[in-house]
């Protein structure tokens, strides 16, 4: 998963771009790359970290122009290696050419190898590598024509924000897989995966990108065009960004995310109503399920653990110990408040159930006396090839076990998961793809699923 951010127009299009990083740091903590583009030439700093640590005032004055487009990274595709962090720059016919991409291609290989035999020279083993040099092919003419071209060649999941000289270009695949959204800012326009990222810059909302809808900006001047399939395709947003991904904050799939996740916690409630003391929330992630599933059922709701907001990169280590250490660190149970309670405990998902068990393992040794726990999600049983990174079916729990089985492995005295009947009811937008349920794909699936077969 990634965030991406494009500027057109604005004096400080760097800066901006920056606080585009910085509101959208959720969506990768990997690596961070702004470009900017003054008119005559092309600047980049790219590095491995968080935004926060990879621009200060310095660098980002040196990123001159009143363009710009910016990426923070979590891998899905490609290892987490230098040469693969965005925005990939090149130059072609004197022009420079940038892109920052969100989403997984599926006909990638197919590309891929087409290009080479063609003389292409990748310089990454990433996907999004793949529309720089479709670009570079296409003849030197109506830069509408050879957008609408090279994206009719792509399948699978794209939100991308492009550079192209004096333009800045904006793109969603056909099912509109991963969001993207319009914003003003002065005179000029930007684009961002999330809307939170347009509070920051003080930008206001105009509208989402549709599905297979491209917007070119030049200037203070925005024209669209739309691939032809975008008319014939189904529209497939991913429903695990409401679920999960996206910061409450933001409006994407024509909803806010808070609100949705509050209504799938009173669905959820609904569906399994429980008896207990108080309803809690997994920070982060579980919190605003909880509450509307408290609020359904008229529970009192708390808090029930902390987070500590100062664990960093720093607690990454190898070891053993200090894995565990950080697990123990990151949340705190509030023993006074636990000890001889009934808990509903509600998580947004589970997917190895690795956390979710060191969790409950915590909420007993703080004294829980029975724990339910609750999730705002159907079973997770297939990977996703979209570009969230779900690992392999092996690894999904609920692929190989039963709810009765996963609730033995996460010690908890009851297990239940809203349905994805229930799930689809409470969304205001009727096109989500759901594969990461139902192992139905909306887009054929690649061959290699292999995240490395391009290295
Ligand atoms: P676990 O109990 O180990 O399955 O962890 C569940 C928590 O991790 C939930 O809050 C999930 O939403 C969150 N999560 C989100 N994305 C992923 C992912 N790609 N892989 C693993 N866990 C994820």
């Amino acid at each position: 998963m990634c965030g991406i951010v494009g500027i057109s127009h604005h004096k400080q299009a760097s800066q901006m771009a920056f606080l585009g990083l910085y509101a959208l740091q959720h969506r990768g903590e990997e690596a961070s790359g702004i470009v900017s583009y003054d008119g005559k030439e092309a600047h980049v700093l790219k590095k491995v970290g968080l935004a926060v640590d990879n621009f200060d005032e310095n660098s980002i004055s040196s990123l001159k122009g009143h363009m710009a487009i910016a990426h923070t990274r979590y891998s899905t595709t490609g290892s987490s290696h230098i040469k693969n962090i965005q925005p990939i720059l090149v130059t072609h016919r004197k022009k420079p050419i940038a892109v920052a991409h969100n989403g997984n291609l599926t006909n990638t290989e197919e590309l891929y190898f087409r290009l080479e035999e063609e003389g292409s020279i990748f310089q990454t083993s990433m996907d999004s590598e793949i529309f720089v040099h479709l670009l570079a092919k296409s003849p030197n003419g109506d830069l509408k024509q050879c957008l609408v071209n090279v994206l009719s060649q792509v399948k699978g999941a794209y939100s991308i924000v492009l550079l192209v000289e004096n333009c800045l270009i904006g793109a969603r695949d056909p099912q509109g897989f991963r969001p993207l959204c319009l914003g003003k800012l002065g005179d000029g326009y930007v684009l961002v995966s999330e809307s939170c990222a347009l509070d920051l810059m003080k930008a206001e909302f105009v509208r989402e990108i549709e599905p297979g809808e491209i917007v070119i900006i030049k200037g203070n001047k925005l024209e669209s065009v739309y691939l032809p399939e975008a008319r014939k395709s189904k529209k497939a947003h991913c429903i695990f960004e409401n679920v999960y991904f996206a910061r409450p904050d933001s409006y994407i799939f024509s909803d806010n995310v808070y609100q949705v996740r509050k209504r799938l916690g009173a669905q959820l409630a609904k569906e399994h109503p429980a008896k207990a003391d108080f309803v809690m929330g997994i920070p982060d992630s579980g919190i605003y399920a909880a509450i509307g599933y408290a609020q359904e059922l008229d529970l009192p709701f708390e808090v029930g653990m902390i987070r500590n907001h100062y664990i960093g990169r720093t607690f990454i280590q190898p070891s053993q110990f200090l894995r565990e250490f950080r697990v123990r660190v990151k949340l705190n149970p509030i023993r006074d408040l636990i000890k001889g309670k009934k808990v509903i405990v509600v998580e947004d998902s589970i997917v190895r159930g690795t956390t979710s068990r060191n969790r409950i393992e915590e909420l007993r040794d703080a004294g829980a006396k029975e724990i339910h726990m609750r999730i705002s999600c159907p079973p997770i049983m297939s990977p996703c090839f979209y570009g969230i990174d779900f690992p392999s079916t092996k690894e999904l729990i609920a692929f190989n076990k039963t709810v009765q089985e996963i609730a033995d492995f996460i010690k908890v005295d009851s297990l239940a998961y809203l349905s994805l009947e229930g799930m689809l009811s409470v969304m205001r937008d009727k096109g989500f793809c759901t594969a990461c349920f139902t192992g139905k794909y909306p887009v054929e699936i690649p061959k290699n699923t292999d995240k490395l077969k391009l290295e």
